[in-house]
């Protein structure tokens, strides 16, 4: 199975994204927009992983996230990756806005996680991101004129979810399969 571990938004950003992405769908050229049903903020791609390890290891997401309060997280501004010249992800950006953030200490917890149950380090450095679209073809899609990022209300965020990814010829069809809630929170997104 294609595992990932991930920060589910509420309805109501996921419906900001999308009406973010209708805007921006104006402007640009060029992109495959993917759901907003499913834009999430990856924490940790796992990859493929077998039942039983999966099994196994879900103890260890769960007692890393329960060693986190809970988030507050407001959305950011866009911008495009690895450059304007050449983009092939459109993102929107993603602020951690409590007290004491904590995003990134909660992606590294989970980080650490992954390599005592024997995953491959994860070199490349936590940028949080929501991907709205991706270049039909690389070097090809227009990026969007700067600024113009969503309405930035704040949002609480309570759990860590575990997500199983199909690559279909539709797009990737992500499941649940488990939720481990944050310290103090009833699991809540929002
Ligand atoms: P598709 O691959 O069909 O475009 P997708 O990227 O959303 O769809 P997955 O490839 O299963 O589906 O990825 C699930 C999540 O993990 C996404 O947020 C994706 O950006 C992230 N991800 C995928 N591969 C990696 C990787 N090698 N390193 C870090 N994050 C990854
Ligand atoms: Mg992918």
């Amino acid at each position: 199975m294609r595992l990932f571990l991930a920060l589910e938004l509420p309805d109501e950003v996921r419906a900001a994204l999308g009406d973010l992405q209708r805007r921006l769908r104006a402007e640009c050229r060029g992109w495959r927009w993917v759901a907003p049903g499913g834009i999430h903020l990856t924490l940790r791609f796992l990859g493929e992983v077998a039942a039983e390890d999966d099994r196994r290891q879900r103890a260890a997401w769960r007692a890393a996230a329960a060693a986190f309060p809970q988030l507050r997280l407001r959305l950011g501004g866009i911008g495009v990756c690895p450059g304007p010249s050449r983009p092939r992800v459109l993102w929107a950006g993603i602020e951690d806005r409590s007290e004491r953030p904590r995003l990134g200490e909660l992606a590294a917890a989970l980080e650490s996680a992954a390599r005592g149950a024997g995953f491959a380090p994860e070199e490349r450095p936590f940028r949080p991101h929501l991907t709205l679209a991706r270049a039909e073809r690389e070097g090809r899609a227009t990026a969007p004129p700067a600024g113009g990022g969503p309405a930035a209300a704040e949002f609480p965020c309570g759990r860590v979810t575990l997500f199983r990814s199909e690559l279909l010829p539709t797009g990737a069809r992500y499941t649940v399969l488990e939720e481990f809630p944050l310290a103090g929170s009833g699991g809540e997104v929002g």
